[in-house]
């Protein structure tokens, strides 16, 4: 007979389960037989992205704000509410620190009285704009307390602490992963990021926007390799709690990127120079040494097939 406990196991909540990332690991879950509470205020999450699975009988969606406390009952956390697009997280800049703090404090709060796993959606943004390269774990990073990108950067570093002083506090199983710049189907149109950005203005004939001179880079990991990551992340033995860096460590330039996109896309978009926004990093790479070794993971998808999908995507949502 299986332990009462590994009998509910199963029964996952997922804190922005309606954004981009959050709607692939429902997926990914209900998949391998989880139940799955979707938690979300659809401030950045779009229905459509959770539409297939509203009629699953192991789904089920909840609109609710994370800055609230919420009463359920689940086995595991994974905790990705928050907006991540620097437009969306700099929109309500004391919502976003609100998000990653206060909805850290009440997932938190519900791992304690459940004894429920919790993982946390933390980001490269820890390290801001980083002087060493590529990003270790155990870089302490160099963000800028007061600037526009703040209220996303100190938060997430806020959540991350609350995370650590749970886990020695209350002896809470946690799991903080470092997710680096990702991308693939379901991301927001209108969001802002380099990617959708690049595809939607190559698919509309508009203009190319490179911020700056374009010789910043980041590092682009696919959404499946991601999800991937974050799942055995999860599945690891308790003393694991991270924190890990998970994403690609291909880098590029972002004059690159929209090289790409052009060619992949056949659009004949101009490049256009808009001015750098404050503090962009000027360059992002994970050291995945440590999730290589711990978590026997590492990115399948190249750069040009994850975008062909992503372009096969938005070429869909803009027809409709
Ligand atoms: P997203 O904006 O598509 O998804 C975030 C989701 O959180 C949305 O569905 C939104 O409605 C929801 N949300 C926001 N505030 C909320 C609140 N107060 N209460 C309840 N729900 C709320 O972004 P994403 O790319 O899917 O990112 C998911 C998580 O991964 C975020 O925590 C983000 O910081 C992290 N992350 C993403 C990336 C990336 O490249 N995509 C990189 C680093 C970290
Ligand atoms: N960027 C750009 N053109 C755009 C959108 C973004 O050149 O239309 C640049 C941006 O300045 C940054 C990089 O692309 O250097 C990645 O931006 P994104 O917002 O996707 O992610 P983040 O800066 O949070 O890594």
């Amino acid at each position: 007979m299986p332990k009462a406990s590994s009998l509910l196991e199963d029964r996952a909540l997922v804190s922005g389960g309606s954004g981009f990332l959050g709607s692939h690991l429902c997926d990914r879950l209900i998949a391998r037989g989880q139940n799955v509470l979707c938690v979300d205020n659809l401030f950045t999450g779009q229905k459509r992205n959770i539409e297939h699975l509203l009629d699953h009988k192991k789904f089920e969606f909840l609109r609710h704000d994370v800055t609230f406390p919420l009463f359920v009952e689940v086995d595991q956390i994974w905790n990705l509410a928050c907006p991540a697009s620097p437009i969306h997280y700099q929109h309500d800049p004391v919502q976003t620190t609100k998000t990653s703090v206060h909805g850290a404090i009440n997932m938190l709060g519900l791992a304690k009285r459940l004894e429920a796993k919790i993982l946390q959606a933390s980001t490269s943004e820890v390290y801001g704009d980083p002087t060493i390269h590529p990003q270790t774990e155990d870089y302490w990073g160099n963000v800028n307390p007061i600037g526009p990108r703040s209220c996303y950067d100190e938060g997430k570093r806020c959540a991350e602490t609350l995370f650590f002083d749970y886990h020695r506090q209350h002896r809470l199983r946690i799991k903080v992963m470092r997710i680096f710049n990702t991308y693939g189907p379901r991301m927001h149109p209108n969001d802002g990021r380099v990617v959708s950005n690049f595809i939607v203005q190559a698919l509309k004939g508009a203009d190319i926007t490179i911020y700056g001179d374009g010789k910043q880079t980041r590092s682009f990991c696919y959404v499946d390799d991601l999800i991937d990551g974050m799942i055995r992340l999860m599945d690891t033995s308790d003393d694991v709690t991270g924190p890990i860096n998970v994403g690609n460590p291909r880098e590029f330039t972002m004059i690159q990127l929209a090289e790409t996109v052009l060619k992949l896309t056949g659009s004949k978009s101009k490049l256009v120079r808009l001015p750098l926004p404050d503090d962009d990093p000027k360059q992002r790479q994970p050291d995945i040494t440590r999730a290589r070794n711990t978590l026997r993971w590492e990115p399948k998808v190249g750069l040009e097939d994850g975008l062909k999908e992503t372009i096969a995507y938005f070429r869909t949502i803009l027809a409709t």
